[in-house]
């Protein structure tokens, strides 16, 4: 064991189903579970009835200590350049296959946990993380540098894609097994050790990944699940002089807080995968029946904590009247409430801060001025059990206009502010009038107009015709004030190395003194 104390008790939850899963209750560290160094502890909360689901050691800068120690041991002697390409791939194909394993354990804790229906973890977050893993695993023996012939001389030169070391990496509770996924698969594919911090609202599935990560038989030290607050643990790793990279994804105000404390440490690289005001563009030749669905889809689904919601709609003046009705008419038909319930779609916020945050959004719109179509409220379930649940009904608010809180400012909920268009030039001028740049929408039949909707608009990633689902070979991430770095694909790689160059002279004689040309 290293320096953290002995191992705490497994905790079990149990669920609406009848279920008692155990997860491990510790700090992760060299393949062990340790009480925290502080001997510290936090409670997790069920969001769907305001309830303590568990007690989970509570880390600090003592435990980032002890497992950038173990992280650099296991660098320097197992991992890093000691480990082979094909190594990697067979151990990230293992991870994918328990992964897949665990689905309605990891599904029921993710949503125990987060408050997502537990039908949608167990159909999209936990499948695609096991995915995201195995792409990744798939990646990690054709990770390659280059040669790079030289005309002058009997030189080459080549490069070698290596690993940069420690990497922490700070994640956010909207999908805590996806971006846990996310961060390891890319980092631990190019040979990285990695030091994950989950969010302090969603510490479960990241300690069940980290148990899962022994049976899949990474050594010890390669991976750290580290629990506590931002404050304290994400400050530990972004000061940290031994840890060579930080990736984030978060708020934009976190965001600049890390690249701040990574300038002022050791120049450590930084990644930030940050907010978003996403636009989402419908012109008159859209399919208004599958637009209204992308739409209710973009904002509504993870109870719209999600960075790319769709949550600024712009609509053509011509349709407007129809749209709105068939949209609000769907909001209406939209079922929240009990996640473990087959039809929800909807369930808690994740936190009480959170509900209060998009409620207080709420009442910004309506003394600024905007008109609410449908909802504007926390939402009341009728049953006694999910009283105290953090809930808000969807709502959607129209005559939406720059300078409304609603309009400018990311408010991670239910929430959709409307606006009209008439003419292509202002829907463009609309939809880029925001600070971020994460996702975009259009919806047209008009395929010259949506190349130049697809040019014109500033967004990391746009979905013509759909909207919200990501693939695990495709990059993704932000422009402007939504950050940098690219996740997923192969560019996520490139961000966890470093590129090499090797000039080599195999017959080239230096003259001296050098001759004047
Ligand atoms: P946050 O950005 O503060 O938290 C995200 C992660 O960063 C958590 O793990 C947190 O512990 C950590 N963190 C917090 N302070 C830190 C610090 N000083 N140094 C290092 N790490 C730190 O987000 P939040 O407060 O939970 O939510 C606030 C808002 O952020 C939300 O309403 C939403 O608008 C936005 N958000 C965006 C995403 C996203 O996917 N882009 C995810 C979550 C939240």
């Amino acid at each position: 064991s290293n320096s953290s104390g002995r191992a705490p008790a497994p905790v079990t939850i149990s669920t609406p189903t009848g279920n008692k899963w155990q997860v491990p209750s510790g700090i992760f560290i060299n393949n062990s579970f340790h009480a925290s160094v502080s001997g510290k502890t936090f409670d997790s909360v069920n969001p769907a009835t305001g309830e303590k689901l568990c007690t989970l050691a509570l880390g600090g800068a003592a435990d980032i200590e002890a497992a950038v120690k173990a992280a650099r041991t296991a660098f320097d002697t197992v991992w890093g350049k000691r480990s082979t390409p094909t190594q990697r791939s067979r151990l990230l194909l293992n991870f994918a296959d328990l992964v897949d394993k665990h689905l309605d354990e990891l599904s029921e804790l993710e949503s125990m946990d987060n408050g997502k229906p537990v039908w949608m973890a167990s159909a999209f977050d936990v499948p695609d993380s096991a995915g995201c893993l195995r792409y990744y695993g798939g990646l990690a023996d054709k990770i390659e540098g280059k040669t790079i012939e030289q005309t002058e001389g009997e030189k080459i030169a080549y490069t070698r894609i290596e690993p940069l070391g420690i990497c922490g990496q700070i994640i956010p509770w909207n999908y805590p097994i996806q971006m846990a996924a996310w961060k390891l698969g890319p980092a631990l594919a190019a040979g990285n050790c990695v030091i994950l911090k989950p969010a302090e609202q969603t510490p479960l599935s990241a300690l069940k990944l980290a148990e899962l990560s022994v049976q899949a038989g990474f050594p010890p030290g390669v991976i750290s699940v580290v629990n506590g607050y931002g404050a304290e643990v994400g400050e530990a790793i972004s000061t940290h002089m031994d840890i060579q990279k930080v990736a984030f994804t978060g708020s934009t105000a976190t965001g600049k807080r890390i690249m701040k404390a990574a300038a002022e440490s050791n120049m450590k690289k930084v990644t930030l995968e940050l907010g978003g005001k996403s636009p989402v563009v419908v012109f008159e030749s859209a399919d208004i029946e599958q637009a209204v669905r992308w739409v209710c889809l973009g904002i509504l689904f993870n109870q719209g904590q999600d960075c790319t919601a769709g949550s600024r709609l712009f609509v053509q003046d011509s349709i407007y009247e129809q749209f709105m009705r068939e949209l609000v008419a769907a909001f209406k038909a939209h079922k929240v409430g009990d996640p473990f319930h087959e039809l929800t779609f909807q369930g808690p916020q994740v936190s009480k801060v959170q509900q209060q945050k998009i409620l207080d959004m709420i009442e910004s719109g309506k003394r600024q001025g905007a008109k609410v179509e449908v909802g504007g409220k926390a939402w009341q379930s009728p049953d006694a059990k999910f009283r105290n649940g953090f809930f808000v009904e969807p709502t959607i608010f129209s005559g939406c206009r720059k300078g409304m809180r609603i309009v400018d400012e990311e408010i991670f909920g239910p929430v959709l502010a409307v606006a009209k268009f008439s003419t292509e030039e202002e829907a463009i001028k609309l939809a880029n009038d925001t600070e971020y740049g994460l996702g975009a929408g259009v919806f047209s039949e008009n395929a010259s107009q949506i190349q130049r909707m697809v040019s014109a608009i500033d967004a990391g990633t746009l979905w013509i015709n759909n909207y919200t689902a990501l693939s695990n070979s495709v990059p993704f991430g932000g422009m402007k004030a939504s950050g940098f770095g690219r996740e997923l694909g192969v560019d996520a790689v490139k961000a966890y190395c470093d590129v090499k160059a090797i000039h080599w002279n195999y017959g080239e004689k230096l003259d001296w003194p050098l001759p004047k040309l």
